[in-house]
């Protein structure tokens, strides 16, 4: 015990030493992380950020130490230091454990009121979608009658400012089944969490895809939150309950392929083999799971689309979704999709793929940098005189609606399925 009370990491979920000790301090990540670039300083960026894991796990620095919990929370978790790093080093799990650690200790002795508390809010949000969709209603209401200008009454100033316009229609999980003409296989489609009630029509342009590249869709009403929220938090137990759900709602449906369109989902989807490693029970089948998960832009790009119905008169710039471009290692597949338009002008900006300052909660919990890294991001969208920016993640989308209102900037934005869908499956 030091002046703080906790030395080195305890019990399940640690930063593996195999990981950090695999970073050889290059620098190479540096570049490619956002809050280095913004701050240039070694402790903002990963090699800090590694050597200060490091130093908790050999007992040389307090878990709690300010310093250490002040970095841990600033990292955005966007893994594109991962990406760069020659060395194979898999920062997610670091900082994701890391976290976990913190969490656990502070929720059990530290501050265990707080703790308890962010963790039952956390949980009843994630968990129970029917309060979610509640609550969802309700901020429509206040949307539709402007009631959300007065959320700085309340301290709730920048979550109103944030948050997505809610959709007319939710897309509620619910065993619906839509048939494709000529069918070659199933979709398990993904409907998540905030999908549902904010991006609905991202659902629907997503089955209308998936149906006009020959694929059946199932949507099965036992699925749930992906749980890359709670893994981003630090709530690893409760991601493991979350992903059960998945798992089990997949293996009954019977699909080909597991279907997201958010890439912050995607990714979480992705490493449930991972979150279940040690696991003896689950491992093999969180695993199998994970291996059939596939962003939609990466299944619509191997599918014969054939020709567009028609073709879409726009300037179109794409935003990195940082969990589909590092996470995922997904790029070429949108901007191929997108380049088969007729009339589209794909425009790249500068650093697409540097985080928009979304991440997750992180604009709420960080919101000086979050608006940053949010004005960095406007700044090249401009630069680019797009019309249409093209994203695959609900976070980026609301955060770069909020930045171009708040730049006065007139461009839409857009999931890139949705763009699909208008050129090759348009409503009639
Ligand atoms: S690029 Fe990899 S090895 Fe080099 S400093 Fe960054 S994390 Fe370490
Ligand atoms: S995850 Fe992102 S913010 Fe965190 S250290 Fe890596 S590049 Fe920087």
């Amino acid at each position: 015990m030091t002046e703080h009370g906790v030395v080195g990491f305890t019990g399940p979920d640690r930063p593996d030493a195999a990981i950090y000790d695999t970073c050889i301090r290059c620098g190479l990540c540096l570049p490619s992380c956002p809050t280095y670039l913004e701050t240039m300083t070694e402790t903002s960026g990963p090699r800090g950020r590694i050597s200060l894991i490091k130093a908790v796990g050999e007992s040389r620095l307090d878990l709690l130490s300010p310093g250490f919990v002040e970095q841990m929370w600033e990292c955005l978790d966007c893994r594109a230091c991962e990406a760069a790093c020659p060395s194979g080093v898999h920062y997610g799990q670091l900082i994701e454990t890391a976290r976990a650690q913190i969490q656990r200790v502070k929720s059990s002795e530290q501050a265990p009121r707080s703790g308890r508390l962010r963790r039952f809010a956390l949980q009843t949000l994630f968990s129970r979608l029917d309060l979610m969709r509640t609550a969802a209603v309700l901020l429509r209401l206040a949307q539709q009658t402007r009631l959300t200008a007065f959320a700085g009454l309340v301290g709730a100033a920048r979550a109103a400012q944030l948050a997505p316009k809610i959709s007319r229609e939710f897309f509620v999980p619910r065993d619906q089944h839509y048939a494709a003409a000529e069918p070659h296989g199933t979709a398990f489609l993904h409907a998540g969490c905030i999908m549902q009630v904010a991006f609905a029509g991202v659902h629907r342009a997503t089955v209308r895809m998936l149906r006009h590249g020959g694929l059946n869709v199932v949507v099965p009403s036992g699925q749930g939150c992906c749980g890359g929220i709670a893994l981003h938090a630090g709530e690893m137990e409760f991601a493991r309950e979350l992903a059960k759900r998945n798992i089990e709602a997949f293996e009954r449906s019977a699909a080909d392929v597991y279907v997201v369109n958010a890439a912050g989902c995607g990714s979480a989807l992705k490493e449930y083999g991972e979150l279940f490693a040690a696991d003896g029970d689950w491992a093999e089948r969180a695993a199998h799971f994970s291996k059939r998960v596939r962003d939609v832009t990466e299944v619509l790009d191997a599918l014969d689309l054939g020709a567009p119905a028609r073709g879409l008169d726009a300037v179109v710039t794409y935003q990195d979704p940082c969990h589909l471009a590092h996470a995922q290692r997904v790029s070429g597949a949108p901007r191929r999709l997108l380049g088969q338009i007729p009339q589209l002008r794909l425009v790249e900006m500068e650093e697409s793929a540097v985080c928009c300052g979304s991440a997750g909660i992180y604009s709420l919990t960080q919101p000086e940098m979050a608006a940053r890294l949010q004005r960095r991001k406007i700044e090249a969208v401009i630069r680019t005189a797009a019309t249409v920016v093209a994203t695959a993640n609900p976070g980026c989308a609301m955060q770069l609606a909020a930045g171009l209102r708040d730049a006065g900037y007139r461009a839409g934005v857009k999931h890139v399925v949705e763009l699909l869908a208008d050129a090759y499956a348009p409503e009639s």
